[in-house]
This record gives C-alpha cells, structure tokens and sequence, in this order.
C-alpha cells in the first residue's frame, strides 16, 4: 500500500528542504517513543517518510512511483531501522552508500539510551569495541545450499594477558590521584569574559576514576591487543548477493571490560556460466534441433543436483520455458525450494552435408 509521505510530515509536495527537516524535527519530537503521548508506530512512519523525502534522488523516485517503489527495493539499500539504531548507539557516520546526518535524529534519539550523542556518553561509546564489516565471497552452489566457511581477519580481541582489564598481573589497581576517583576534573577555561570553571573527563584515568599501577606489557594498558582470527561461519542455504549477515559480539574487543562491536558479513555471490538466479528461481537455457522441437522427445538439463531428464513435446516453439519444480534455490528462511526455468531455444543447422541439406530442401518443398 502506498504511503503519503507529504501528508506523514504535514508539508505540501512542493515544501522546501528546509521545510521538510523543520517538519520532521518537530514531528520527531512530538512522537519521540520515550515521551509521554510518543508512539514509536508514528516516529518510524516519520523517519521513513524523511529518509526519502529529504534526499534529492529518491524524493523524484517517490513523486514519480510512490512508496511502493521503496517496499520493491528500488530506492536500493535505504537505512532500517535497526540499521539507524545501530548507528545511533555509535555515533553517526555514514553506513554502507547510504549518507546519513546524524546531526537530525542524535538529539532526538539521544533520551533513548540514556545519555546524549553530543558528548554525553563519551565515556561509554570510547569503550565498546567497534564494528567490523568485511565481505565474503560465495560460489553459486555455495549460496544455492549453504556452506560452511572459514574466514580470517585481524581484529582486536581481549588480551589473554591481563585478561582485559588492561593492568600487568601481579600489580594492582589503584584510584586515580588525579581526579581522586572521580573520574571527573574542574577544568579552567581562560576566555574573554575571564576565567570559567567547566567540569571534564579526567584525562589522566579517562574518566575511570581508577588507573593501572603498572600497564600490561603485552596490550600497554588498552585490554586488547591485534590478532589474526580465524572463525567458522556458517552460510544459510538461500542467502543472495547483497545480503549481510550480522555476528553479534564478533566485532572488535572493547577497552578493558567494555562490550564488543558486531562484525557485519556482505555476501557477494559468483555469478556462474551456466545458472542465473532470480530470487528463489534459477534460470538457465539450452539448445535443441529443429527436429526435437518439432517432433518432439528427450532431453538431458543439467540443475543444481545433476543432470535430469526433460520431456519437449511435439510442436515446441522456440523461447518456450519449462519449469522444474523445486529445483531452484532453497528459500532463504523459509520451507522449500524455488523452481528452475528451463529456456528452449531452437538451434538452426550452421553447416549442413549433402544429404541434410537434400532432406531440407525436400521439406521445403513441402512448406515445412
Ligand atoms: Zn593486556
Ligand atoms: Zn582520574
């Protein structure tokens, strides 16, 4: 069903962009989830109908198709909503070929978790490990049925050393003289209205309000150190070209105890000579004489399983498409299999003996 999103944000099909991020601003706000009267229904409503309508390309899209356009994948890759609250949790950036300016929602999603994006939570995002994004190439066959693959990667992983915690064993921790266990410092600012007084993260202790007697020799204190890694991944049967697979809790170690990022797995699948997927279909095409089509028979197709026979009946026409059943791709997710669509071309004879090209010139006579 399409979706006005003009009428979500309450602006007029020819509202400016300015207008357009004012409107979601203030909309945003209204049905912010965490606030009395909020309903998270209406704000994701909202931030869809903004991630198209504030973006040149797929605002001409919508105009031209509609929302539906969107819902068929045509506005390729626009964010989810798991992808904005991911993004949100971080920080801001860009996530894959999507520009994403978190400068609109980071104030608004910021009561969500407790803390700011502004420098709020400075503590706590500098100590989760961040995410790893990698891609993984897969064989036709291995998308068709799954696979088990090894992949390897450097990434930071906790130190074995320490044990995370960032200190060398045997000595101990101890609170920080600096900020007396605080974690916070008085800081004086110096500007033209004199001097300011601000409070700030304790630089000496990053804010911990502890500090290590002696750092690890191994990780210098960070809990983590760089390692080449190697992981067994399992591949579902059906994934296809463009998908990703998420890891939770593979991405890089945190600083001392802090959480790990994700690792993020973009599949690329081979394309292959033969087999052309579409969907859960697998496409393929073969070449008969002119007498099968005509006449009619047997022939030999070759699927993902191996070989299976093929009836053509009498009085095939070229470009007629069979269907196998269940010999496509397993549905991702989902119980069963797609179908294999066969292609029947008539091939036309290129060189032609004496006697082939008599019998031809004899049906020819007879308008064959
Ligand atoms: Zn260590
Ligand atoms: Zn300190």
């Amino acid at each position: 069903m399409s979706k006005d999103y003009y009428n979500i944000l309450g602006v007029g099909k020819t509202a400016s962009k300015e207008d357009i991020k004012k409107a979601f601003r203030e909309k945003a706000h209204l049905f912010h989830p965490d606030k009395p009267g909020g309903d998270e229904k209406k704000f994701k409503e909202i931030n869809e109908a903004y991630q198209v309508l504030a973006n040149d390309e797929k605002r001409q899209q919508y105009d031209q198709f509609g929302s539906d356009f969107t819902q068929q994948g045509g506005f390729g890759g626009g964010m989810g909503w798991e992808d904005i609250m991911r993004q949100a949790r971080q920080g801001g950036g860009s996530y894959s070929n999507v520009d994403f300016d978190m400068g609109d929602l980071g104030d608004i999603l910021g009561g969500m978790f407790g803390g700011g994006f502004g420098g709020g939570s400075r503590r706590r995002r500098e100590t989760r490990g961040r995410d790893i994004e990698i891609g993984l190439e897969l064989e036709f066959k291995e998308a068709v049925f799954g696979a088990d693959k090894k992949i390897e990667l450097i990434k930071l992983i906790s130190c074995e050393h320490c044990h995370g915690n960032g200190a060398e064993p045997g000595s101990k921790i101890v609170t920080c003289k600096a900020c007396d266990g605080k974690g916070q410092v008085h800081k004086m600012q110096r500007t033209i209205l004199g001097n300011i007084q601000t409070i700030g993260a304790c630089d000496e202790c990053r804010g911990e309000g502890k500090i290590n007697e002696k750092n690890c020799t191994q990780c210098d204190g960070q809990g983590r150190i760089k390692q080449k890694v190697q992981m067994d991944v399992k591949i579902s049967a059906g994934l296809n070209n463009g998908m990703s697979l998420k890891m939770a809790g593979q991405g890089e170690a945190g600083i001392k105890s802090g959480k790990a990022g994700d690792l993020y797995i973009h599949i690329h699948v081979k394309s292959d000579p033969y087999f052309k997927r579409e969907g859960d279909d697998i496409l393929t095409q073969t070449e008969i004489s002119y007498s099968l089509a005509a006449l009619g028979g047997k022939i030999s197709v070759q699927t993902v399983d191996g070989e299976v026979d093929l009836k053509i009946p009498a009085a095939t026409q070229s470009g007629k498409v069979f269907i196998l059943r269940g010999k496509g791709v397993t549905r991702f997710q989902h119980y069963g299999r797609g179908d294999q669509l066969v292609e029947v071309l008539v091939k036309t004879p290129e060189k032609l003996n004496r006697r082939q090209k008599e019998l031809l010139e004899e049906l020819g006579k007879e308008g064959i």
